[in-house]
């Protein structure tokens, strides 16, 4: 009988697409899916870092995985960042834990897999990109086009247990978007912890993040319709970067740009290498360059020595972007990290109150940006059935915006809608 495996993933995009490319890999060393964690021959935790909450409940996983493996055998194999911060620690809280394999490792895991006696040599490799991360049967699909980070912000772990940043080759890029666009993949998502700071020579030529934007875009296919891009930095966003945006049909007018702070003071405590001033221009730039953009960005409260003004600049500057997509968190300590360091930590009753009012402030705006869209025609792929009735679909729109309608045209395929109302959060339409 085959061995039938069972993969957690935790965090990030990165982590989802590639957990999809070790589950191709699985598969294409013969082992088949479990149903459920109890049937597994194999349980892989593709586990994160960022925050402790993530650390926690992957803690709580393991518990449940060693008690699986008192009864019978398993094999349990940590990957991803967690598995990187810790290593030998790991083992140690955790000794039931077979494997633990740290980022630039995760392609081993299908060796280690297939070897007789499970043998795993330790050193560390270079990270490497796998050759697809698709996942059957979709119609989105992510593309890594680099790993890892320069920048040290000073609360972020990620260079710490990514490394520095390497960008993959481009014909391998191109090679995938046409095995996807096959595949009748309607969209994608070109991935990298710093994604516009893309940089790889071929020929002694360098191409950069706009460069490769514009040789994606100039490929002939035939089903995907839009090109996206997660995350950008704020400082590699170039003019030519926004040129090519405004050009390019393929490319989404939908920006996820990360603010983290509307205080220059802040910000330069973050080491993000951006005033609250160059955030504003830059956004004012894409703007009159783009009028149809939209945005979507991730900001923090509560970062070491914030005062209530600076908190209430970052109010600002939201209500200045607009945003139709937020990621809202409060400063969490992450050791290893420069951040828990510093003087003047804010105690978790402020942060959890700014927080909440920073939420209920951007709830608000969420709410008049998607308002203001009534009335407006525009193309959504249809991806999934309304939880309530069968009857009707959610779609996605260029903005990312979900948009519920009547209709049974298949999963997969665009549809054509008028907005006419808003219900909750979700938009409401009808196909015209
Ligand atoms: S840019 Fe900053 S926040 Fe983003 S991954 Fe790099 S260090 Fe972390």
């Amino acid at each position: 009988m085959k061995r039938k495996y069972w993969l957690e993933t935790y965090g990030c995009q990165m982590n989802i697409a590639e957990s999809n490319a070790l589950e191709l890999q699985l598969k294409g060393a013969g082992l088949t899916p479990a149903k459920n964690a109890e049937e597994a021959a194999v349980a892989i935790l593709n586990t994160c870092t960022v925050r402790k909450s993530a650390d926690n409940r992957i803690w709580g996983r393991l518990g449940y995985f060693g008690a699986i493996k008192k009864k019978r055998p398993l094999t349990l194999i940590v990957t991803g960042c967690m598995a990187e911060r810790l290593k030998d620690d790991l083992k140690g809280d955790a000794p039931y834990v077979d494997f633990v394999i740290g980022t630039n490792d995760k392609q081993r895991i299908v060796d280690i897999l297939a070897s007789p006696n499970g043998t795993y040599d330790e050193k560390e490799e270079k990270y490497t990109f796998s050759e697809s991360y698709y996942r059957e049967g979709e119609f989105s699909s992510y593309v890594p086009i680099m790993n890892g980070c320069n920048n040290f912000c000073s609360y972020c772990i990620v260079p710490y247990v990514r490394g520095r940043e390497i960008s993959r080759d481009i014909n391998d890029i191109i090679r995938e978007l046409h095995y996807l666009d096959a595949k009748e993949v309607k969209e994608v998502t070109l991935l990298g912890q710093n994604v516009n700071s893309y940089h790889y020579e071929e020929d002694g030529k360098v191409i950069t993040f706009p460069a490769l934007l514009r040789r994606l875009c100039a490929e002939e296919t035939k089903h995907i319709r839009w090109i996206r891009f997660d995350s950008p930095h704020p400082k590699n966003f170039t003019k030519e970067l926004i040129e090519v945006i405004k050009r390019e049909e393929k490319v989404a007018k939908h920006l996820h740009i990360p603010l983290q702070s509307g205080s220059s003071r802040i910000l330069k405590a973050m080491n993000r290498k951006y005033t609250k001033e160059q955030f504003i221009s830059l956004i004012t730039t894409i703007r009159s360059a783009i009028p149809s953009v939209t945005f979507a960005t991730d900001v923090m409260v509560g970062f070491p020595s914030e005062s209530e003004e600076e908190y209430h600049e970052t109010l600002e500057v939201l209500s200045f972007l607009q945003c139709s997509e937020a990621f809202m968190y409060y400063f969490n300590p992450r050791e290893g990290t420069k951040a828990v360091e510093l003087e003047d930590q804010i105690d978790e009753e402020t942060k959890s109150r700014r927080l909440s009012e920073l939420i209920d402030f951007q709830l608000e705006i969420f709410q008049s940006v998607r308002r203001a869209r009534i009335g407006d025609i525009l193309e959504v792929l249809v991806s999934q059935r309304t939880r309530d009735d069968v009857n009707r679909m959610l779609g996605k729109s260029e903005h990312n915006e979900m948009v519920a309608f009547t209709s049974d045209a298949p999963i997969g395929s665009f549809v054509t809608v008028r907005l006419t109302g808003l219900k909750g959060n979700t938009l409401q339409g009808e196909v015209v």
